[in-house]
């Protein structure tokens, strides 16, 4: 009996360079693998059986014919915010429902020309707004943890295929902790890369300024792969940077000795579970052992990243979400009476609640009486944002702490209760406001559900965030866990 799920994208990686398996082989591993398990889950959108079979074919000659890239072969799993070309691509939205993609996202782009397969488009909360993807239009995701409980959000879907290894990896986007919260909640190494780092060309817009690509794996190692592939500058994105892309696994082999790591004070107060709190404790204290030095710091303007968050985030999402008006793409209403009819009912039946809720407020706060006292004023918080961690960064090389306040709650728990949703990302969303790098490393259990570690580096410094984490992970093993009824 093949065990190909157990494996990370390193491990198939090199068993795919040595001919061990075919690309095919895999790929219809894993085609397999979702038809039986995935009704549990929910976790995709869409299936490209046929399309990752023809890929996989094309990958094998590759392989085939030597000096092939890294990661051909290697069959993965899209959020399905990212355009893929001829194939539908939702962001989970009734307003997308028809939407076929006439181009590829440069991240699918740039994962297709190193050989990768596309499994499918995976599931996630409608435009990428929630924390629990609750707000699919395709209906939730189950935590493969516990299938009473979410994924995390938006990109639970990723997630929950991941953990349930369903796909060996995937890609999600995170605007204030869509990567790292699943990836927690999941059991999971998930990376949001320094803003401008990946291309968002393609990658459908929520709020433009926050937005970033990044990557659901089991190790920081796949990470490295992963994001070697998918970084760089895009001449059709004007916020990607032009920096040269290191080869991100090179460095993933320095002690630690010296390392400065930061622990914010404000990160461990008493909205934190005292359960969490100690799984994150430990995990420090392995630092400790690998000769990193602690050292206590403070983000004083930490209290205010939501609040600045659910402005900022709102006024960019009104905007960038009013492209879809029933004329250019997606939902039209049936037999409007005229323009306006057409306009009001394609965007009040195609649009979800949240979606709704954030597109009032963000319209509010843009609005010329209250531009001032909202949107101006959040501005400057995030400016203050970015100076707590300005200041925090001369005296530490990261940022440690957990990555959400709680393991996976309840189906339902929090769907009626926007602010309580909106705190499953408090400590997330100042390093998306700040444009830093962030990961979510597994670091244990807290009643058979999974926990996260955030680690949160300076601005560029993934090469050193991805050794960070995978230091910690040669010494332990939480990141190899598998969910009982996917293993
Ligand atoms: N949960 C946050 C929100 O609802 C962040 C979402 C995201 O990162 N895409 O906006």
């Amino acid at each position: 009996m093949s065990n190909y799920h157990t494996k990370s994208v390193t491990e198939l990686s090199a068993m795919l360079q040595a001919g061990e398996v075919s690309s095919v082989e895999l790929t219809q591993y894993f085609l397999d693998r979702i038809k039986n398990n995935d009704d549990k889950l929910n976790s995709f959108i869409t299936v490209c059986e046929e399309q990752a079979l023809a890929q996989a074919a094309e990958s094998d000659e590759k392989l085939k014919a030597g000096n092939a890239p890294l990661l051909t072969g290697v069959p993965i799993a899209h959020k399905d915010i990212f355009c893929t070309d001829g194939v539908k691509t939702s962001c989970a939205s009734k307003m997308l429902d028809n939407f076929v993609s006439p181009y590829d996202a440069t991240v699918v782009t740039n994962m297709r020309a190193a050989g990768v397969v596309m499994l499918g488009k995976t599931n996630m909360d409608e435009f990428a707004m929630g924390s629990s993807n609750e707000t699919s239009f395709y209906g939730g995701v189950k935590n493969p943890w516990d299938t009473l409980t979410v994924p995390g959000g938006s990109s639970g879907g990723s997630a929950a295929a991941v953990a349930a290894r369903l796909a060996p990896a995937a890609t999600g986007t995170d605007t204030g902790g869509s990567i790292r919260q699943p990836a927690a909640l999941c059991g999971l190494t998930g990376l949001k890369p320094t803003y401008g780092r990946v291309s968002r060309y393609g990658m459908i817009a929520f709020a433009s300024s926050l937005d970033q690509a990044g990557t659901f794996t089991q190790t920081a190692e796949d990470s490295a792969l992963m994001l070697n592939v998918m970084s760089g500058l895009d001449e059709k994105d004007s916020t990607s940077v032009d920096k040269e892309v290191p080869d991100y696994t090179t460095n993933l082999n320095q002690d630690l000795k010296g390392l400065k790591i930061g622990l914010p004070k404000e990160y461990f107060d008493e909205g934190l579970n005292a359960d969490v709190a100690k799984v994150v404790e430990a995990a420090i204290a392995e630092y400790k052992k690998m000769g990193a030095e602690i050292v206590d710091i403070s983000l004083p303007n930490s209290h205010l990243s939501v609040p600045a968050y659910y402005v900022i985030a709102p006024a960019e999402c009104s905007s960038n979400l009013s492209r879809f008006d029933g004329v250019r793409f997606g939902y039209r209403c049936d037999d409007p009476k005229d323009l306006e009819d057409m306009y009001k009912r394609s965007r009040g039946e195609g649009f979800g609640e949240e979606v709704k809720r954030r597109i009032m407020i963000g319209a509010y706060v843009l609005s010329a009486g209250y531009y001032d006292a909202y949107y101006l004023k959040a501005q400057k918080i995030r400016r203050l944002i970015s100076d707590d961690f300005k200041a925090a960064f001369e005296k530490v090389d990261v940022i440690m702490g957990p990555t959400a306040p709680d393991v996976a709650f309840k189906i339902g728990e929090k769907s009626d209760d926007p602010i309580s949703m909106y705190l499953s990302d408090i400590y997330t969303i100042a390093v998306n406001l700040a444009g830093l790098p962030g990961m979510s490393v597994p670091a244990g259990f807290v009643n058979g559900l999974p926990v996260g570690l955030q680690i949160t580096g300076n601005y560029f410094k993934e090469s050193q965030l991805l050794n960070v984490a995978h230091q910690y992970q040669k010494n332990t093993d939480w990141h190899r866990a598998i969910p009982e009824d996917f293993s």
